[in-house]
């Protein structure tokens, strides 16, 4: 709304979403002039209680909207922005992710903006310069000290110094400012060079085989348009081929692309891999980079600078003025869902955004997730097999070894090291596979079967032997001295038993002492740098043993791997969680594309108590798209998602009975609201019902009709955070994709 006079007696207003958990937007007051110059879009500090906020304008009211006079409005502190950061587009994005995963639109919109913007540093902050003005100025500031600390560090760079790096030394901006105003600096603003970069080829495309081609041309038909496919092929069949070939053409039409890639999948290689392909500006956004690389990359997209962005989850929400496509590889994996506070799935959130943007998305991976193959079986998505194994790597073979027949040494089957030492000695490379960080899962007494448990958890503590010897709680991080004795009975003996990573890593350095046994986990790689000399010394063609959690099974090309072995396959068989088969069928088949992409053959074996289990024998006998198929017809037949949709409430407190009471109460105004049309599970005490010393709480809706189930949950969650006790914690989960 543009007005070219004050009109008298009008109070000019804005609506701003403001960072705090509350679902509305809140209006605020601005001059004449202020109002002229707001942006919806832009950012603006206010004061919000007693806080001092920074908001993002969702709209300007009109000059004659109805003014409720009961209302008292605060004016806006200060407009930080001239021009809209958030574009109206992607605006609309997330007022839709707001409403859709019903989580407060001014905490969405901030996790759309990089840190330092959030903190309400200047747009340009990378481009301004503080230059000393004044070096004999000592007797003007002899009031404040922060003034004069200021003033030195200026001194100590006389041809000036980013604003940035002085706010890292401790110089505050208004510190600057008002030492500016005394004539003492100024500041300087570079010019920033947003415009795009040419794009050019930096290397030729290969040949594409025909289910490459087919892929490709079907993706390019709909480059105009809205279309969602699901790239399903096995590792190594030429993926990340068919990305690239698409990407070219619609970088040449001078469009953005948009790739998500797993947390742990932007390494280094990911990068290069685009960068050998492409000369042009790669944006990179991941959680490794500081505020400003972060500023500096999201500005690179926002202003269209960037061709390609490449990110991680969050990236999804990155304004992009000209974008074109949308890729999301290994669609499957798990860090596409935030687990916390806004719960969004970086998935679903790329598929609107690819109707709001018309423009077609691409999910990939090896192991599509029972999901996507369910958007694919009701049409909502087109499907691309790729069934050649590009190059002359061939499929590696699954074999099942029953742990209650085989011999053991340290918990490994007998038959297993004899495969693994003939691998070894031919200088081949071998992974082995444990989803448990530590030295044993369980410390024993071995005369009165004591076990040390977490005091706050309904956990037992893992052993840990490094750096020292402790027992570590992985749920609430609670550390403990190692007993020396029993604190029931005084035994001295206690035993370590089952074995996480660090133990496995001891006996197969006993078992193979000529061989380097290389771990990769979180404890192992908590040093920056660290995961990076593991990966090199991988791809050297060495005879090792690689030994690690989720982390060594995703995504990376292990050239050298010709034996994969998963140690213990029945946890995922026995969770409670109705998505623990799918997650393990994809872990299987994932540790499967380790082992074998180059020219050698690859075998993977698993350990198990139930090799009779069905999943496993259809992994072995057929493959995954065969028990995606089953396990469609099962989710079905139970109704389950993606069959019905859901919603997980979580509760917790310090009392259990307070927490079943306030939900079984509010389960029943559901019940009645929604005339029995959406169907509640529990309340039912979680899988670890008492975590860090407090109650967990799950109740579980679900209802075969999405609009008409968040519909019903609206106002009835809002009401609930209403009338919890403030002892409480709730969340809202909506399409939970695990039930813990
Ligand atoms: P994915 O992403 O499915 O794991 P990639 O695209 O990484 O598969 O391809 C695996 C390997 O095969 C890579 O080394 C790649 O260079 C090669 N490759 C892919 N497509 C072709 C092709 N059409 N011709 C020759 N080699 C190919
Ligand atoms: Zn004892
Ligand atoms: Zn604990």
């Amino acid at each position: 709304m543009q007005v070219s006079a004050p009109a008298p007696n009008t109070v000019y207003r804005v609506r701003v979403a403001v960072p705090v958990y509350l679902y509305d937007c809140f209006d605020y007051s601005l001059s004449f002039e202020q109002y002229q110059q707001a942006q919806i879009g832009a950012r603006v500090a206010i004061s919000f209680g007693r806080q001092n906020l920074i908001g993002v304008i969702t709209d300007k009211l009109a000059p004659d909207a109805p003014l409720d006079p009961s209302i008292k409005l605060k004016a806006i502190t200060e407009l930080l922005d001239d021009q809209a950061i958030l574009d109206g587009k992607v605006l609309s994005l997330l007022t839709w992710a707001s409403q859709y995963y019903q989580f407060p639109i001014g905490e969405v919109i901030q996790s759309a903006l990089p840190a330092l913007l959030r903190q309400g540093k200047p747009y340009n902050l990378l481009a301004r310069t503080w230059k000393l003005l004044d070096d004999d100025a000592e007797s003007k500031i002899k009031r404040s000290e922060r003034q004069q600390e200021a003033y030195k560090v200026l001194k100590l760079h006389p041809s000036g110094t980013a604003e940035n790096l002085l706010n890292l030394a401790g110089v505050e901006t208004a510190t600057l400012k008002a030492l500016e105003k005394k004539g003492i600096c100024e500041c300087v603003l570079d010019a920033q060079d947003f415009s795009p970069m040419p794009v050019s080829m930096a290397q030729m495309p290969l040949t594409a085989n025909p289910d490459q081609k087919k892929a490709i041309e079907s993706i390019l038909k709909a480059r105009k348009k809205y279309q969602a496919f699901l790239l399903d092929g096995l590792t190594g069949s030429g993926k990340t081929e068919v990305y690239l070939q698409v990407m070219q053409d619609v970088l040449k039409q001078g469009k953005q692309v948009l790739v998500l890639v797993p947390e742990i999948g932007l390494t280094p290689q990911t990068i290069s891999r685009f960068q050998s392909r492409f000369h042009c500006n790669i944006a990179l956004l991941h959680s490794g980079l500081n505020d400003s690389k972060r500023l500096q990359a999201w500005q690179a997209a926002q202003t269209g600078k960037a061709s390609i962005i490449l990110g991680t989850r969050s990236a999804i929400f990155t304004p992009l003025p000209n974008l074109g496509l949308i890729v999301l590889d290994e669609e499957h994996d798990l860090s596409f869902k935030q687990q916390e506070g806004f719960r969004y799935h970086a998935r679903d959130i790329a598929l609107y955004r690819g109707h709001l943007e018309q423009c077609p998305v691409v999910l990939g991976s090896a192991t599509p997730s029972i999901d996507s193959y369910a958007l694919v079986q009701n049409g909502k998505m087109s499907c691309l097999e790729l069934n050649q194994r590009a190059g002359s790597a061939l499929m590696p073979k699954i074999h099942i070894l029953d742990l209650k027949v085989a011999q053991k040494q340290h918990g490994i089957s007998q038959m297993l090291l004899e495969e693994m030492k003939k691998r070894l000695d031919k200088k081949e490379q071998v992974l082995v596979f444990l989803n448990r960080r530590g030295y044993a899962p369980v410390l024993i007494c071995e005369s009165c079967a004591w076990q040390a448990k977490c005091p706050h958890c309904d956990a037992n503590f893992t052993v840990h032997r490094t750096p020292y010897q402790h027992l570590h709680c992985h749920h609430c991080g609670t550390i403990h001295r190692m007993p020396s004795h029993c604190p029931q009975c005084s035994h001295t003996e206690l035993k370590s038993i089952g074995m996480g990573t660090a133990k496995v890593e001891d006996s197969l350095n006993e078992l193979f002492p000529d061989y380097d046994v290389i771990r990769v986990d979180r404890d192992s790689t908590s040093r920056v740098g660290s995961w990076q000399k593991i990966y090199d010394k991988i791809q050297k063609s060495e005879p090792a043993i690689l030994l690690g959690t989720q982390m060594l099974a995703k995504g990376h090309h292990f050239p050298y791997v010709t034996l994969g072995a998963i140690l213990d396959i029945d946890s995922g068989l026995l969770s409670v969680d109705f998505r623990a088969t799918e997650r393990t069928a994809q872990l299987v088949v994932q540790v499967a594309g380790r082992a074998g992409r180059g020219e050698r053959k690859g075998d993977v074996y698993l350990q198990t108590l139930r090799p009779e289990h069905p999943l496993l024998n259809t992994l072995v006998q057929e493959d995954y798209r065969q028990f995606a198929k089953q396990t469609l017809k099962e989710r079905q037949a139970a109704l389950m998602p993606p069959f019905r949709y859901a919603a997980l409430i979580r509760c917790e407190s310090k009392d259990q009975k307070l927490n079943t009471d306030f939900l079984q109460q509010h389960a029943q105004l559901l019940r009645q609201n929604s005339e029995h049309s959406v169907d509640i599970w529990g309340p039912i005490p979680a899988p670890m019902e008492r975590k860090a010393g407090r109650y967990q709480s799950h109740m579980v809706l679900l209802s075969a009709d999405r609009a008409r189930l968040h519909f019903y949950i609206r106002h009835w969650w809002l009401n609930m955070l209403h009338q919890k006790p403030s002892t409480m914690k709730l969340s809202l989960d909506i399409d939970p994709q695990e039930l813990s």
